[in-house]
């Protein structure tokens, strides 16, 4: 079993010849994210950019390193992969690159006031109960005030060429999700981690079928085999097709869950939530909890191996 590695914060640490890892910290999840800084023939290329806390600042750890940052590229629009690119910018001047369907959510959700009210009326819908919806409003506002993205970035398409790497899709855990890949090289942003698997949740206005993306984006990685991944959280991946393989089987293994959770007895994705990740969750962490079980309830519907029905207020599953 891999042991989570220690984290020295802020301080760019070379990976292999060319590539550095920056870890900036959380208050929250995982208490940590890995940006990387990719070296090319004009400068370094910036994967991700934090969360968008006040300390470490970009520039003092970018003086660490020799060599201009000449773009910046986002892999997914969540808050502690985006949150951090106008300090980035600030402190660079390089340009901003995001896919054009991230940017897109991104703008709706962080450009937005009321996001975490819609939200929460969202889940509402699928059987939250008001007085948590309401905590989950006001920890999204807290939450949204860190988030600094850039507007109009130049927007990239998968298949696309960013400084001799390519840009691939790998939708799932968010619907605009993309890696880079070069030589091998797959620096994967949140699509593949380890020890901890990543979050694929539904979310609304988003993608109807996130884990069947997620499932062929994991089929993918393990056809390209690639040497290495570097990911947003976590350990290095040394044996990507493995690691997907083995997210792939877990996720097979809640789908089987989610659906022994189903009866004729109509319950919604907040009730099965609680089959599926247990009774006693913090409101931040059921949000969560919610949008993956509902993630893995829709995977089921389109499997033809459970039902959804509603009354027109809630959103219901029953066994197929
Ligand atoms: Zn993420």
């Amino acid at each position: 079993m891999a042991k989570l590695i220690e984290h020295t914060f802020a301080v760019p640490t070379e990976v292999e010849p060319g590539i550095l890892r920056v870890t900036l910290p959380l208050p929250s999840g995982p208490r940590h994210v890995h940006c990387f800084l990719l070296r090319g023939d004009d400068g370094w290329t910036l994967v991700d950019t934090g969360l968008g806390l006040a300390e470490p600042s970009w520039e003092d750890i970018l003086a660490q390193v020799d060599g201009p940052v000449t773009r910046i590229f986002i892999t997914h629009m969540h808050p502690d992969h985006v949150g951090g690119a106008e300090a980035a910018v600030r402190a660079t001047g390089a340009e901003v690159l995001q896919g054009r369907l991230d940017y897109s959510q991104c703008e709706r959700v962080w450009g937005s006031t009321d996001w975490p009210e819609r939200i929460a009326d969202w889940f509402v819908i699928h059987g939250v109960p008001a007085a948590v919806a309401e905590e989950l409003i006001e920890s999204g506002h807290v939450f949204a005030d860190f988030v600094r993205f850039v507007w109009n970035p130049t927007l990239v398409e998968p298949g696309d060429e960013v400084d001799g790497w390519r840009v691939v899709a790998t939708p799932g855990h968010a619907d605009g999700h993309l890696s880079l890949l070069r030589d091998g090289v797959l620096v994967a942003g949140d699509t593949l981690l380890a020890p901890i698997t990543p979050a694929i949740g539904l979310y609304p206005q988003s993608r109807p079928d996130p884990l069947g993306d997620y499932t062929e984006t994991l089929a993918a990685i393990a056809e390209l085999d690639p040497r290495v991944s570097y990911g947003g959280h976590g350990e290095t991946i040394l044996e990507p097709a493995a690691r997907a393989r083995a997210i792939a089987a877990h996720h097979d293994d809640r789908l089987d869950r989610t659906e022994a959770a189903l009866a004729a007895e109509p319950r919604t994705g907040y009730d099965v939530s609680h089959d599926l990740f247990g009774r006693t969750l913090p409101p931040i962490q059921r949000r969560f909890a919610v949008a993956e079980a509902l993630s893995h309830l829709e995977r089921l519907v389109v499997l033809g191996r459970a039902l959804r029905d509603g009354d027109g207020r809630t959103v219901t599953y029953t066994a197929a």
